[in-house]
C-alpha cells in the first residue's frame, strides 16, 4: 500500500533510524488484565529510539524540515519552545549533524526549579552547540521574536531557516506520514493509534499518511495543552494542509482528542502522569517524559479502563520520546 504515497518527492536529510521498532507490551498487557476485564493488545511503537541524541518525535519532522533548508542554501536553524523543549534539543543536533548553526528562543511557560533551567534538555542544547540566544517571559508571540530573529541574521549576511515550534507545519508533519506508512506495513492489525498531541504535526501527519493508504486504524490524540475541540481544529487545519501536500483528504471526524489528562496545564506534572510513566518504567523498562507521552500513556489507560479500547482491539501507543526532560522534573518524582 506504501507506494501509493510518493515521499521521494520531498528533499529529506537522513537524521534517525527507521523503521523505529514496534514491540508487544505483555508484561503490561499481563498485569492490566489482573484488574480489567477486556484490555486489549497492547504494543508501542518506539519514536523515542530514532537515535537523535536520545531520539523522539521531531526527529522524523526534521529530517524533511532540514532536507528543505539545506535545498534553500540555509546557513542556520531558527527555532522556539518551552525551557524543556524535546523538539529544541533535537533540532540543536540535527542542525550539528547538517553543519549548519542553531538558534534556540526558549519560553519561561512555568517557572520551576534550577533543575528546570539547567539540566535535561536545556544542558543538552548546550553541548549539541546550539545558542540559547533569548529566554522570554510566558506569552511571548514566539513566532514573531523568531521572524526578528531572523531579520537580524539576514542583515549580518546569514541565510536563516526558521522552524515553528514543535516542527509543526506540512513539512514537518510528512515525518509522521513516514510514522502512518511504516504503521499500515506492520504485522498486526492496528485498530487505534494512542499519542500525546501538542503542537499538532504529530497527529497531523499520522491522519493524513492512515488517510491516504485507506486505513481503517483510528488515531487518538491526548492532549497535552490545549482543550478537546481547539485541539481538534488545529489538528484538523494541519491534517488538510499536509494532506493536500501528498494528494489525499481528511475529514474533521477522523481527528480525535481526549482532553481529560491535561491537568492544570502544560508541562505541569499530574499525578496520573506520574502513575503512567511508573508503571510502564516497571513492568516494561520503558521511561517515558513528564510533559508529553507520561501525559499520554495516562490517557491510554484511562481509555482502557472506560472500556474505550477493549478486546479485541489492537492498539499501538506511539512512544513520542522525552526521557530527558525526567532530569528537569526530578522533584515531581522524589
Ligand atoms: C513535541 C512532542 C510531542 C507532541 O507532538 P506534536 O507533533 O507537537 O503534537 C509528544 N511527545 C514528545 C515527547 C514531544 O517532544
Amino acid at each position: 500500500m506504501a507506494s501509493v504515497v510518493q515521499m521521494t518527492r520531498f528533499a529529506r536529510f537522513p537524521l534517525g533510524h527507521f523503521p523505529t521498532p514496534l514491540e508487544p507490551l505483555e508484561r503490561l498487557t499481563a498485569r492490566l488484565r489482573e484488574s480489567h476485564p477486556r484490555v486489549p493488545d497492547l504494543w508501542i511503537k518506539r519514536d523515542d529510539c530514532t537515535g537523535l541524541a536520545t531520539g523522539g518525535n521531531k526527529t522524523r519532522k526534521l529530517e524533511f524540515l532540514v532536507g528543505d533548508a539545506l535545498a534553500q542554501g540555509a546557513d542556520v536553524l531558527i527555532t522556539q519552545g518551552a525551557t524543556q523543549s524535546n523538539h529544541a534539543r533535537q533540532t540543536a543536533a540535527a542542525a550539528a549533524r547538517a553543519g549548519m548553526e542553531c538558534h534556540l528562543l526558549l519560553e519561561r511557560r512555568q517557572v520551576r526549579d534550577e533543575e528546570y533551567e539547567r539540566s535535561g534538555n536545556v544542558l543538552l542544547d548546550e553541548l549539541l552547540g546550539a545558542r540559547i540566544v533569548d529566554r522570554l517571559p510566558s506569552g511571548t508571540d514566539m513566532q514573531a521574536a523568531m521572524e526578528s530573529l531572523a531579520d537580524d541574521l539576514r542583515s549580518a549576511g546569514r541565510r536563516p531557516y526558521v522552524i515553528p515550534g514543535g516542527g509543526s507545519n506540512p513539512i514537518g508533519a510528512l515525518g509522521y506520514v513516514g510514522c502512518a506508512l511504516e504503521l499500515d506495513a506492520a504485522p498486526i492489525p492496528v485498530d487505534w493509534v494512542v499519542h500525546a498531541t501538542g503542537s499538532t504535526g504529530t497527529q497531523a501527519g499520522l491522519v493524513a499518511g492512515l488517510r491516504a493508504v485507506h486505513s481503517p486504524a483510528r488515531v487518538l490524540g491526548v492532549s497535552v495543552r490545549q482543550p478537546e475541540q481547539k485541539q481538534i481544529d488545529a489538528v484538523h487545519d494541519l491534517a488538510q494542509r499536509t494532506a493536500e501536500l501528498i494528494g489525499t483528504e481528511v475529514g474533521r471526524e477522523d481527528v480525535l482528542v481526549d482532553d481529560r489528562w491535561v491537568g492544570e496545564g502544560y508541562g505541569i506534572p499530574t499525578e496520573s502522569m506520574v502513575d503512567a510513566l511508573r508503571l510502564l518504567a516497571t513492568t516494561e523498562g520503558i521511561l517515558l517524559d513528564p510533559v508529553y507521552s507520561g501525559k499520554g500513556f495516562a490517557g491510554l489507560l484511562g481509555g482502557i479502563a472506560e472500556g474505550r479500547f477493549a478486546e479485541p482491539d489492537t492498539v499501538v501507543f506511539v512512544h513520542t520520546g522525552g526521557a530527558v526532560g525526567l532530569f528537569g522534573y526530578r522533584s515531581s518524582f522524589q
